[in-house]
């Protein structure tokens, strides 16, 4: 008989552990490496005097393509992680006071668009048409496909050409609905994976239709729970993970690669191996003594990048009982805001936050009575604005928690019990995220599906990437995609 093949995967996020739980349940040997000291990459949790924090996302949607996971590894997702719904998906708050709960309720949402613009009910009605058929052709039938000639991409394009895919998502919202509030509260969606919502292509919009489609969810426990269990599930199976294991170096030669080099010495030999970590750390840092990491590296460096996030977990000595789980704060300025977020060179002086209160949904992850919070507001990326965040990150923090306790947590600074910040530069520095980006390329036509850095890199044979960086992109769902497209190619190439 002859012996398993072997994967090494290089980092933990959802990316690299979906796709290790599919290289192990298909038969191959695989050990994941994570260089910080817990799982989940973005999705780290923060444990403080009994507050629980999740890092990074918190919007889970399309639980099916997680229980997929399971299902492909003979498991039940339900033996491992139980999902609450949440309801409403979100509450959407402007400055003058109004506020629009997206719920999966028809009856609700037409009420309360009737209420701001009566037309835009049979409007809304369109928009949804319309991202049901993007959902359709984008994510069902494309999203876990790997574009690896251009050949796929000419065979996508009369779709595209027929969804309008060049329009970007905000000027595809206002073809069909009038009302600004409206308008903003149909587009800001893409913000969600990185994408500006002037500049994206309206092919995101079908973010709408999969919340629609599978509802909001959120982990009991937090999406550290759902981390945890998609580690538990891979160890179940035979997976081996090592923590506090940083890659120093994909080990190639000629046209493959061997195995890595960790930091420490240590040296895992493998017939495959697979980045989740950020592209351009893979190629210019991992690979940078080859001569296709070095030219690959250099040519990605010149590509558009999202833009960066600062985050602030907050443990309050109490729980505000008015808040929903998931808010969008819409500050004064939108097209104005996002131009500066994505464009700009300094710090703009307001802000749009999204503030998210997971005790709403389970009080467990606060002390009894007492509140967890993160809120993050989306900034420039360091290569577009080098702001020093040593200083600008405690005044920054500053501003925002005296913005929320003025208009949605009425005495927020006298409950502190404790807090930290998260900045462009841990997104650099802690993973690796080039200029600091919170999402990898900056997801527009011409850096998506073929144009993105592909699932298997172009000249290393046994080389693969998957997570944000490569097809089909950012969101828990975009990388859970990437690992069944990446998983397809090894397990029918390198490792069959
Ligand atoms: C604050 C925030 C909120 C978000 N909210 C949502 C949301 O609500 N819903 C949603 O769907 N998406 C959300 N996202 C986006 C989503 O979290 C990410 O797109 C996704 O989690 C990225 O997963 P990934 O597989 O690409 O890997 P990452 O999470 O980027 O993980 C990569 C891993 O590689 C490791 N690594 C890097 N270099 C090395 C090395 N040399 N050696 C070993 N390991 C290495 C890193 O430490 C990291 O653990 C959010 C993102 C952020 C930052």
């Amino acid at each position: 008989m002859s012996e398993a093949k072997t994967a090494v995967v290089v980092g933990a996020g959802f990316g690299g552990l979906a796709l290790a739980i599919r290289l192990q349940a298909g038969g191959v040997q695989t050990t994941l490496l994570e260089k910080r000291d817990k799982p989940g990459g973005r999705a780290y949790v923060y444990e403080d005097q009994g507050f629980v924090f999740d890092a990074g996302p918190t919007v889970i949607t399309d639980p099916s393509a997680l229980e997929e996971l399971f299902t492909v590894a003979g498991k039940r997702m339900s033996d491992y992680v139980e999902m609450l719904p949440v309801a409403p998906f979100y509450r959407l708050c402007w400055e003058d006071g109004s506020h629009f709960d997206y719920a999966n309720d028809q009856e609700a949402l037409d009420r309360q668009i009737h209420a701001l613009n009566p037309a835009d009910v049979a409007g809304y009605q369109r928009f949804l048409s319309y991202s049901k058929a993007v959902f359709d052709e984008g994510y069902l039938k494309l999203g876990a496909v790997p574009f690896l000639s251009f050949r796929d991409m000419i065979q996508a394009g009369p779709q595209l050409a027929r969804l309008q895919a060049w329009q970007s998502v905000y000027k595809l919202v206002s073809k069909f609905i009038q009302d600004e509030h409206l308008r903003q509260a149909f587009s800001f969606h893409s913000l969600l994976v990185g994408g500006n919502p002037f500049a994206t292509s309206s092919i995101y919009t079908l973010i709408h239709a999969l919340e629609r489609r599978w509802g909001v969810w959120f982990p009991r426990g937090g999406t550290g729970a759902l981390v945890d269990a998609l580690v538990r599930l891979f160890q179940d199976i035979g997976g081996r993970i090592e923590l506090n294991a940083p890659v120093a170096r994909i080990e190639a030669s000629g046209a493959r690669v061997s195995g890595v080099l960790l930091e420490d010495g240590r040296r895992f030999a493998a017939d495959a191996v697979a980045s989740n970590a950020d592209v351009v750390h893979t190629y210019a840092a991992l690979l940078g003594q080859h001569p296709r990491g070095v030219a690959e590296g250099k040519a990605l460096t010149k590509k558009r990048f999202s833009n960066s996030l600062f985050v602030l977990y907050f443990g309050l000595d109490r729980h505000h009982s008015q808040l929903q789980h998931h808010t969008v704060c819409f500050g004064p300025r939108y097209r104005g805001l996002i131009d500066d977020i994505f464009k700009g060179d300094t710090l703009a002086d307001d802000f749009s936050l999204y503030l998210h209160a997971p005790c709403v949904t389970d009080p467990s992850l606060a002390p009894p009575g007492c509140g967890s919070h993160y809120v993050l507001a989306p900034v420039p990326h360091l290569g577009n604005a080098p702001i020093d965040w040593d200083v600008e990150g405690p005044r920054y923090r500053d501003r925002i928690f005296a913005y929320l306790e003025e208009r949605y947590m009425p005495g927020l600074r006298s409950q502190l019990v404790t807090s930290r910040i998260f900045t462009p530069h841990d997104f650099r520095d802690q993973l690796n995220a080039h200029v600091g980006s919170a999402f990898s390329l900056e997801p527009i036509l011409t850096q998506s599906a073929w144009f993105r850095p592909h699932n298997r890199d172009a000249e290393l044979a046994n080389l693969y990437l998957v997570g944000a960086g490569t097809h089909p992109g950012a969101g828990v769902p975009g990388v859970i995609g990437s690992a069944k497209a990446t998983a397809g190619l090894m397990l029918e190439g390198a490792l069959a």
